[in-house]
Parts: C-alpha cells; structure tokens; sequence
C-alpha cells in the first residue's frame, strides 16, 4: 500500500474492523466517507462525490454528510438494509496530539435501531439471531432493541418449520454464524429478504446473567442467546440496562399459522399493497397507544389454544363492552400515556432528552386515574388489571420536582432543571438574574444621564453586552467613558468597564449552570434506570388494557358477538367477513351461515368465480383466529373449536421472490397442509388444480380431498370450478356439497352470494365475461359455441365412462376443454392419437390415487401427458 497521511492511516485501520458497514468518519462538522464507501455512499444518497487531495494525482474518493442532519442520511442507508458505523472523534482536538484518536461508538444495523425517527410506533423493530445445531434443531431468539424484549423459540421439526416462524415475523436482520450452510444462508437471504450479519464468536457475558434464568439449564438456548447479546453489544458497545429476561416462547400454546396461510389471510398485511390498511390488523387495531398496537399485532400473529387464556380474554372484553361509559374514560386516559416501552429502552440507552422525561412524568399522572375507572367496573379479572397498575412513586416526585414543564430538546443549553431542586444552580440562577436586573437598570440610569431615549443595551454572542446609540445622537454622548466597539450603518455601539465586569459574572454564572444542568440531567437519568423494570411492567399490563378495550370497541361498533366454544362442533349463524364488510356499503354484505361437526367435516364449495366462495373461506378462518385471540366474531352466534393449525390455500398469490410458478407454489402449499395437518386443524383449500391443465388439476383436487377425507379428518372447506367433484359425495361419507346461489336474470347472472346446501348447477362463466364487458359479438360467439359443445358431449359421454374408469364423469366443464381439443385436431392425426389415449387412459385407470403423494400424481400424470 502506498504511504497515507496519518489521518488515512487512522482512518484505513478502523474501515479495517467495519467491512460490512458504511464508515461515518467524524471530521469537524461532517462525517465523511472515503474510497468505495464514499462511490457506494453517493449513489445510494445523492450526493456529491468528490476526491480528497492526497499529494497524488488522481485523489482519493470521497462524501460527505452534515453532522446536523446526518440522522435522515443514516435512516436512508438502514432502509434499503445497510448498516452504518459512526466514528467520532473520542478526545479534545485542542489537546491531541497528532492526530485526534478516533474510534466506532456505534454500529446502527436495520435490527438495532434506537432512534424515534426511525423507528414506526405500533411495530417492534426485531433483530433474530438464529441458531443450527447438529441434531437439527434450531433456535431463533427475537430481539427488540427498543422496547428490550427478548423471546426465544426452539424449533426442532426441521429447516422449513424455521423459514415458516422466521417469516411470520417482522424482522429486519438475522444474526447467524458464518458456518450455517450455504444453501441454507441463501434460502434466509432471497426468502426473507432480511439482512443477513454474522456473529461467530459466542462468550456468555455474566453481566446479564439475571437476563438468562429462564434458560440456564439449555445450552442450546444459551448458546443462541448468547450469540445475539454478543452481536449486540459488539455493535452497540455500551451497557443495555432494559433488556428483559429471556422468555420462551412454547409454539404449541399457539394456533400455528404457516407464512403461506398469514399472507393469504392477510392478517397484518395485505398481500399486494403490503399496507395494514385492508388487512385483520386494520379493523382491528382500535388501540390508543402505541404499545397497545405493538402488542395486538403480536397477539394476532400468535392466536392463543388454551381455552381458560382464551376465555379469560373474552371474559374482560364482555366487561369492557358493557361498561361503554367507562370505557370511553379509559381511552380518554389512555391518550395521554406515551410509549412508556420505547421511553424505557432510551433511557437506558442514553438517548433521553429532558421533553421525554416529561412525557414519562405526564403517563405516570395518569395511571391514577385509569386504576379508578376500572375499578369502577363490576368485573373481577378488570379490578385484577387495576391492582397490577402500579408505579414507583419516588419516580414521579423525582420527575415532577426536578424537570421544568416545557424544556428545550437540546440537554446541552440549559432550561431544564426546575429552580428550588439543587441549591448550586439556584445559586449561579440567582447570580444571572440579578447581574440582568443590574443591566436593566444600568439602561435606564444611561438614558437619564445621557438623554438619548433610543439608547439601548443589548448583547451578542461575539461583543457580549453593549450600549447602542444611533449616530443622530452621537454628539449627545460625554467624553472618554465609553470605548467604542463596533460600528454600524446608523448606529455605534460601546463598552464600559463596569459593564464588562458585571457580563464576566453574568456569563459564568450562566456557563456554570448550564454545565450543572447537563450533569444533573445526566445524574436523574440514571436514577431512573433503576426504575426500567417497574415501567416495562406497567407498559405491559397498560397494553393489554389498551388491546382488550379495543376489542370491546371494535366489537360494539362492528356488533360482534361472544363466541362459545364446544369439542367438534362448528356452528355459526350468519358469519360476515370483517374486512370485506369493512370496505363494503353499509348492510351490503351478505351474511352465511357455516355448519362443521365430525359428521360433516368437509364442505365442498361450489359456484360461479366471483360470487363469493374464497370470501367464505377465508371469514371462517378469520372468524376463528379472531376467537382464539380473544376478541368477539362477526355474526349473529358462533359455536366454535378451538383448532391447533390452519392452513390455506387461497387467491393467487404467487411467490414471485423464489420465482415459483402458481402451480408449484399450489403444490407446495397443498403439500405442507397435508404432512401437518391433524384432525383439530382447518384445511382452506380454494380451486386447487386451476394451476394446470383440467386432467391433472381434478385428479389433483380429487385426490386430495380423498386424502384428508380418509386419512387426516381435518375441518375443510374445499371450493372448486371441477363441478365433477361434486359427486364425491355420494362416495365421502363426511364430505357435504354447497354451492353459492346465483340467478339467471335476462340472460345475466346475478350473485346472491348465498351459501346454499347441494352442489351448483352451472358454472355461469359466460355470463362471467358479460359483467366484465366483453364485445357483444364475442359473447354470442362463444355461447354458440358452448352450446354446440354440450350437444357433443353428449355423445362423447358414453365413450368417456368407459375410458376414464374411477373419475365420473357426466359433468360439464371436465369435457368443455376436451371436446375442444377433439374439434381442434385433425382427422389425419386421429387414427394414431386415438390409440395413444387408450393406452394413457387405461394408465390412467390403473393409478391407485389414495396411495399417491400430491407430487407423485404430479409425476404420474406429467409422463402420460408425454405419452399423447
Ligand atoms: P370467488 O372466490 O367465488 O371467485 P370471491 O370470494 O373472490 O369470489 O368474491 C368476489 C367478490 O364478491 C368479492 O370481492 C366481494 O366484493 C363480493 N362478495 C363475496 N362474498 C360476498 C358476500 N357474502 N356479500 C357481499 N358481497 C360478497
């Protein structure tokens, strides 16, 4: 390397230890970057590059960003997933010698950051660290830095279960070890799409040995743990006095929801928009705090199987419901309690400024009188949420009788301490008060000496205190005791000794107690740090009033009602989809009503596309996750199951990321409900097979629903176009037909949206395209079309039942596609063809479909489609 000028020296050795982050080099009032930090930096900024001269020809590259507004520019670089480290200068540039010594104080990564800016209030930022041991097993520890929570959770069936929790999580990085597989590195990468950093040297640090008591006696679980402390503290490198115990999360206390199920129910986000709007969260989330809104986020990703938990959330919903008068007093409270998590977590982390004290100092004012109204309520478990709000009272006397009620953001000018809290800075207060009153009243002593009334005496950072005198009355001014000092366009200004002597005082008094400020700032500060756990508790207990009281509300407004809850029997009367009912005209929506028991644990939907078969679906499941998370349901009465998974397979939501095709991702989905479904889940299933050709589609379909017929019993709903399935009825002994109503109107559908017993009729998909508006021409056309085709079919039934053997045919839409085929193809090709498909559909016969996996099917059918 060719010789650097010191501070490059400095500067290439630090780069050194912080290859995979942006290198913030503090010089004077900037930070600047250099090299392919500066090149890389300008582009993902917009910023300037220039070059640093060097002494050489060509200079090294080189940007810059103000130290002032540096926060917006670091914000940019963590929200495309960079990380940023920050090098200040760590001495007095006054006193260095040489070159001022610098170092890292901090490494802001997309999963550690602290500042409010960056932060979204009702989302937790989650860092995870994840772990691969060599028995299979995994842990994932989740992290928010900002609130200290720390959740572990051990996963031991297999890489795939981890990908499923690890997405269902909001996770901006994951920490793993270099050594984790490459494969499987990549799959956390495109899947994901996460930041990926690594931690590979793992110390168990026994300064948050009392963080660990749940999990010392798991090395597996304190290995993981381990590894996250470490990159934290590697990053963050200072003491974290907020992180809360490690807690363990067990998975089988809670509804398991795969990714592919809580993207197609759309339960914090939607799919296409990827917004809350639109999504459960969205109805939902009638919290008033932030934290509340956290915490209903998490529960809704995590509904609850334990029935006493659940009931016991209902229980208070019911109370907060009928108590609508005290209810509205509980929100009025609650939007004046401030994120008391997220104020916690600056606070320990020292980034607090006097205006949050008096946020902390408001909430605190307010947990009183939130504890009387729930006392007000008649209701044992709400009174039992009262008796758990409680704060230390020594930290409000000491908020209240130290921070002034409308302090400067700035900690560092001054304003903040009350008077009467420290008997110093009274002191030095009452020496600037005074020093201003003597000034005052030097003013006015000058006026009458002088008789200039337009005299003045003013200060300014550069002269300090001066008096004014405009030049017109100049001449009025006496000889020799003034000094002159600055000169103006119409004015002069002047000094006087005894003026100087008093601003020496005034100014020190003033530099005294601003310094004195800042370190008793600084010293109540860490007072309350001791009081971090007591705050995290009452922000817990204030946010699950926040979300049980919004389940009341939404459930009032939106007339919810209580679900029971009863072992294999599924009853609702008149169910509504939340959100559709939401978006929809007031009293638009079509309620239906669902009937499950272990008699009929299959219904199988049929009816026109748009009339309203993926809606059903999808409101049941809706129904009961909103159940086993605790709030009320939308219908008239719900008898519900408490199921331990749900699995959908619903819309068209292609994995675009991993650039499968919709069939694969069908099968894919298809298959993970299959292997893990058992007789408590629920299977959503809507039109598998429309993925591929009609052949392999309704085989497809019809096996799998023959196999979770026979062999899973799980409750299922299963919607298809294949109205030939609708005949497995006779043959399923728990499979029930229903079709969505829709009516024939002058040659024009109209959907009902009415769930009806029996299977449909027709398909209506002419129709369909009529509401679409396609030509006229066109429309004729094709029902002229549809026509011809039925009377050939027809004829080619008879032919059909004997090749086709186990499907039954006999229905439209299977031979629409076929009989197609056959007017398509020429007669010359007809003669060998027809000998291919005999022998195909004898194969076809012979294929024992109950003893097939979905993707043997696949295989099975794609080598007899090479056949013809
Ligand atoms: P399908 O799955 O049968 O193709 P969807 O469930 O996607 O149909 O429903 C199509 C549209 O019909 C929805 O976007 C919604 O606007 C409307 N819809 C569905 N169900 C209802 C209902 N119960 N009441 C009123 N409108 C409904």
């Amino acid at each position: 390397m060719s010789k650097q000028t010191p501070m490059m020296e400095q500067y290439l050795k630090i780069k050194a230890n912080h290859q995979d982050a942006f290198l913030f080099y503090r010089l004077g009032d900037f930070y600047e970057m250099f090299y392919d930090d500066a090149v890389h930096a300008a582009r993902e900024l917009e910023i300037t590059l220039t070059k640093r001269n060097n002494g050489k020809s060509e200079g090294i590259p080189m940007c810059g960003v103000p130290y002032h507004s540096a926060d917006n520019y670091i914000r940019l670089l963590i929200d495309k997933g960079y990380k940023v480290a920050i090098c200040e200068q760590v001495e007095d540039p006054k006193t260095a010698k040489g070159v001022v010594k610098r170092e890292v104080i901090q490494v802001i990564t997309p999963g550690t950051v602290m500042e409010s800016n960056m932060l979204k209030d009702g989302e937790n930022n989650y860092i995870a660290s994840l772990s691969h041991f060599s028995d299979g097993s995994n842990v994932i520890v989740y992290n928010d830095l900002s609130t200290g929570e720390n959740r572990l959770v051990l996963i031991n069936q297999g890489w795939d279960a981890v990908i499923h929790e690890l997405f269902n999580q909001p996770i901006k990085e994951v920490v793993i070890s270099s050594e984790l597989p490459e494969d499987l590195q990549r799959e956390l990468r495109d899947r994901l799409q996460v930041t990926l950093s690594y931690q590979d040297e793992v110390t168990f640090n026994a300064e948050y040995r009392n963080l660990s008591e749940n999990i010392n006696n798991d090395t597996r679980l304190m290995e993981a743990f381990s590894r996250l402390l470490n990159y934290i503290q590697h990053t963050q490198k200072r003491s974290l006095d907020h992180l809360q115990k490690a807690e363990v999360i067990e998975l089988n206390e809670y509804l398991s929801l795969d990714m592919y199920s809580k993207r197609n129910l759309e339960l914090t986000e939607t799919i296409i928009k990827k917004g809350k709007h639109g999504s459960l969260l969205w109805v939902l989330d009638q919290t008033v705090t932030a934290m509340g809104s956290r915490m209903l986020k998490k529960w809704i990703e995590r509904p609850l199987l334990d029935r006493t938990r659940i009931e016991n959330r209902h229980d208070i919903v019911e109370g907060f419901y009928q108590g609508f008068m005290e209810r509205d007093s509980i929100r009025e409270t609650l939007k004046s309690v401030y994120d008391l998590e997220r104020l916690a977590g600056r606070i320990a982390f020292g980034n607090v400024n006097a205006r949050d004290l008096i946020q902390l100092k408001q909430s605190l004012e307010k947990i009183p009188e939130l504890k009387t109204v729930l006392n007000q309520f008649n209701h044992k478990q709400i009174k039992h949420l009262a008796n758990e709000l409680n704060y230390p009272e020594h930290l409000l006397e000491l908020l209240q009788s130290s921070i002034v009620e409308d302090p400067p953001i700035s900690i560092k000018e001054g304003s903040i301490i009350k008077d009467g809290y420290n008997e110093q800075l009274d002191t030095y207060r009452d020496a600037s008060r005074n020093g201003k009153q003597w000034i005052a009243a030097l003013e006015k002593q000058e006026k009458q000496d002088t008789n200039i009334k337009s005299l003045k005496i003013g200060f300014n950072r550069v002269f300090g205190y001066y008096i004014e005198v405009t030049k017109a009355n100049l001449h009025l001014l006496p000889e020799g005791r003034y000094e002159r000092k600055q000169t103006l366009t119409n004015a002069e200004r002047f000094i006087t000794p005894e003026l100087k002597e008093k601003e020496q005082l005034i100014l020190e008094a003033e530099d005294k107690s601003i310094e004195l400020e800042y370190q008793l700032f600084v010293y109540i500060r860490d007072q309350i740090k001791e009081y971090i756990p007591d705050l995290q508790h009452l922000a817990d207990v204030v946010s699950n009033i926040d979300v049980l009281q919004a389940f009341a509300h939404v459930s009032e407004s939106n007339n919810y009602k209580r679900p029971r809850f009863v072992k294999n029997k599924l009853h609702i009367k008149n169910g509504r989809h939340p959100v559709v009912e939401k978006v929809m005209k007031d009293g638009s929506f079509v309620p239906n009503d669902v009937e499950l028991d272990q008699e009929k644990n299959i219904l199988l939907i049929t009816g026109p596309n748009m009339s309203g078969k993926s809606t059903y679906m999808r409101q049941l499941a809706l129904t009961v996750i909103m159940g086993q998370v605790g709030c009320f349901v939308p219908c008239d009465e719900a008898d519900l199951i408490i199921f331990d998974q749900i699995f959908t397979r619903i819309g068209a939501a292609d994995d675009l990321v991993s650039g499968q095709s919709t069939f694969m991702v069908e099968m894919l989905e298809a298959n993970h409900a299959i292997t893990n479904a058992t007789d408590r889940s629920l299977i959503l299933l809507d039109e598998i097979g429309r993925g591929t050709s009609t052949y392999d589609g309704m085989a497809l379909a019809q096996a799998i629903v023959e196999y979770i017929h026979n062999n899973i019993h799980a409750k299922t709903l299963f919607s298809t176009h294949y109205h030939e399935l609708t005949s497995l009825e006779k043959t399923l002994a728990h499979l029930k037909n229903i079709h969505v109503r829709a009516e024939e109107y002058e040659g024009n559908v109209v959907f009902l949206h009415q769930m009806k017993e029996g299977a449909a009729d027709k398909s209506y998909g002419i129709q369909v395209a009529k509401l679409a508006s396609l030509p006229e021409a066109l429309i004729d056309r094709a029902s002229t079309i549809l026509t011809e085709l039925e009377s050939g079919n027809k004829k080619e039934q008879m032919t059909k039942d004997q090749t086709v053997g186990k499907i039954d045919a006999g229905q439209l839409s299977f031979f629409v596609e076929e009989q197609a085929q056959i007017v398509n193809t020429k007669a010359s090709r007809n003669e060998k063809e027809s000998g291919a498909h005999e022998m195909v559909a004898q194969e076809l016969s012979d294929l024992d479909l109950f003893d097939m996996t979905p993707m043997d099917a696949m295989n099975a059918l794609y080598k007899l489609q090479k056949k013809l």
